[in-house]
């Protein structure tokens, strides 16, 4: 029978949850999709109209079909959280049933069950601020997109995920080394995220048998990634760097991230894996 993946994250064709989703669908996944609020119009028009079409292309030659567009802010837990601005807001008033447990919900009622959670998702409003300039609020709210984001979900899909399930998430090497210009506390965000994916790995493989890991991704040029400003410096430093000297395809990401929730990573959770090319390993630049 086919595998059920959820994917939270994704509001273009650049990024990783996209290239994921291709890989999972590629595997044979039915594929559905949690797509930020305020960017869900324009993902599901630019869907529609056929701009993504290209990208849509599997390796068989088929189009990756997404069954459905949950609109998602992973911000907040359930209904009481959201506070009265947010709820007027006009881009958040046009959909409704859009947080972590009303998702959930929504996909039980609609599908029953999942097999696979990919957490594609992050976001620091000061990330482009020195650790030593972060306000208090800029920190927790880097802490809250990227990080107990991806517990909520957890916590909120796991009742709905059959056992044997996977969860995946996208971390960064700055959790474990200096990156300079990875500000705002998304340093420390991704560092939880890597902490928590351990102990979660421990909590879900007990009570459910569900595996839980990351991928540390190399550099990307990415929506997300090019609001942080560096990014085309990370990734010729990658280049020049890194054990292999090849461009990293998002579509690598993708197949390490679908082997990891495969059967064939049966025996792997509660891991950090490396997806860069290598760079990690380097211990000078060279
Ligand atoms: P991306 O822009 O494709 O993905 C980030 C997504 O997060 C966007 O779709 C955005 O709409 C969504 N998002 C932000 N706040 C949200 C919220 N509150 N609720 C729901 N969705 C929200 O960029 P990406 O670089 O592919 O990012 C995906 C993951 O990969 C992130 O965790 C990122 O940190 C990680 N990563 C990226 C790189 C890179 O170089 N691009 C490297 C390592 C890890």
């Amino acid at each position: 029978k086919g595998k059920r993946a959820f994917i939270a994250g994704i509001a273009d064709d650049n990024g990783y949850g996209w290239a994921i989703a291709k890989s999972l669908a590629a595997a044979g996944a039915e594929i559905l999709v949690g797509t930020w609020v305020p960017a869900l119009n324009i993902f599901e028009t630019s869907l529609r109209r056929g701009k993504f079409d290209e990208s849509r292309k599997l390796p068989n030659g088929s189009l990756m079909k997404i069954t459905k567009v949950y609109p998602l802010d992973a911000v907040f837990d359930n209904l009481e959280d959201v506070p009265e601005d947010v709820k007027l807001n006009k881009r958040y008033a046009g959909s409704t049933k859009w947080t972590v447990q009303e998702v959930a919900e929504c996909v039980k009622e609609d599908f029953g069950s999942i097999d696979i959670l990919v957490h594609s998702l992050a976001n620091g409003p000061e990330v482009a601020k020195p650790l030593l300039e972060t306000s208090r609020k800029g920190y927790l709210a880097a802490i809250s997109a990227s990080s107990y984001s991806y517990i909520s979900l957890l916590k909120h899909f796991i009742p709905i995920m059959n056992p044997g399930g996977a969860a995946i998430s996208l971390t960064y090497i700055a959790s474990e080394r200096i990156i300079p210009g990875y500000g705002g506390g998304m340093s420390s965000a991704k560092a939880a995220l890597e902490s928590d994916t351990r102990v979660l790995a421990y909590e879900a493989g007990r009570s459910k048998k569900i595996r839980v890991n990351t991928i540390s991704a190399g550099p990307l040029g990415s929506r997300a990634a090019k609001a942080i400003g560096f990014i085309e410096k990370m990734i010729e430093y990658s280049y020049k760097n890194a054990p292999v000297q090849k461009e990293l395809l998002a579509d690598e990401v993708g197949n390490a991230a679908a082997f990891l929730v495969s059967p064939l990573a049966s025996a792997v959770t509660g891991s950090v894996v490396y997806v860069d090319n290598g760079l990690n390993a380097m211990g000078l630049a060279s």
